[in-house]
């Protein structure tokens, strides 16, 4: 009897063991389903909250006041809501608002790790040196100033939002390092290889590539009329005395060079050549893509474009994301060969 009773207590040892066993697998994985499910409901959570809180990325950054030489210390994800429509119109395509929140998001990487500013500055809010940055307060009055009532104030800012948030921490990288994130607004039929304005370096990323935009973009065409008087006043060495400036034909002004995407590189004017990107800068011209017609009295400028044309398009951006691309496809499309990570 005594063996019976050993052996039923060794089985039912065994068997509370392994019901113990299994009750303790079962409970690992019921957590493990409710941890998930928690994880995932809480990072829900979060992102539909923050299109409408502005959610922190985390991370502080000093701004220069470029007009009063405040610094101004912010969280990159609220340096980065004031850009964004600083930058490009608020109305347009979320993918478009999203390429564009990384695009800026890497230019102010590249920026602090090209120690851009100094004494702790970060970046400016000037656009022609660093971003046009405007905080959310100064947003909000420009909205209204244009008309924009409460509510389309609040959906534009909140497709802000979602751009900055929903791409939060990405990046764009070429072998291992940030970009230079250039952009402009708009170059209807080619962008511009880097190496072809400015320094002339060479950046395989930033070469010329197809572009498609709206066609009804305001300022897909310009014009600008400058005075022969004017324009010879910007040419350095000119010998009147070999030149009637009575006698137009006698100073022989046309175009000279073009860059690979078809641009003006320069003109000619009296035998000395003038850089079209310094054109631009002596007489608003909004690019370099442009024809001339030259008069008696002044030269026409007929114009294509607005920006120097490299990088990202952000009239073809929204183009493209209107049709179906979303922004990564977009940053790959202006960016040749890149990485996006966070
Ligand atoms: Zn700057």
């Amino acid at each position: 009897m005594k063996k019976i009773y050993s052996k039923l207590g060794l089985v039912t040892c065994i068997l509370l063991v392994l019901s113990f066993v299994l009750f303790c697998i079962n409970l690992l994985k019921i957590k493990g389903e409710d941890e998930t499910d928690i994880e995932i409901k809480k990072d829900e959570e979060i992102k539909e909250e923050s299109y409408d809180i502005d959610y922190k990325a985390g991370m502080t950054i000093n701004v220069l006041c470029s007009s009063t030489g405040e610094v101004m210390a912010m969280d990159i994800n609220d340096y980065l809501r004031g850009v964004l429509p600083s930058e490009m119109p608020p109305y347009y395509d979320i993918e478009a608002l999203k390429a564009q929140a990384i695009v800026a998001r890497t230019y102010l990487y590249r920026k602090i790790s090209d120690n851009a500013h100094n004494d702790g500055v970060h970046i400016c809010d000037n656009f022609s040196h660093c971003q046009a940055f405007y905080n959310k307060e100064k947003i909000f009055e420009i909205w209204a100033s244009k008309g924009y009532d409460e509510n389309t104030r609040k959906q534009y800012w909140k497709n802000v939002n979602e751009a900055v948030v929903s791409t939060n921490g990405k990046i764009i990288k070429y072998n291992g390092e940030y970009i230079k994130a250039f952009f402009h607004a708009s170059s209807p039929k080619k962008t511009e290889d880097v190496s072809q304005i400015w320094s002339g370096v060479h950046y395989p990323y930033l070469v010329s590539v197809e572009n498609h935009e709206a066609e009804d973009y305001p300022n897909r065409t310009s014009q600008v009329e400058v005075s022969i008087n004017d324009l010879i006043s910007k040419v350095n060495n000119i010998d009147y005395s070999k030149y009637d400036l009575n006698n137009i034909s006698t100073l022989n002004i046309h175009i000279s060079d073009y860059t690979t995407s078809g641009r003006v590189k320069y003109i000619e004017v009296c035998g000395n050549k003038i850089k079209a990107e310094d054109l631009r800068t002596y007489f608003g011209l909004k690019s370099t893509d442009f024809t001339m017609e030259v008069n008696q009295n002044s030269v026409l400028f007929n114009v294509t474009g607005y920006g120097h044309g490299v990088g990202m398009s952000q009239v073809g951006a929204n183009y493209y994301a209107k049709h179906g691309m979303n922004c990564e496809d977009i940053i790959k499309h202006y960016y040749k060969g890149v990485e996006i990570s966070i």
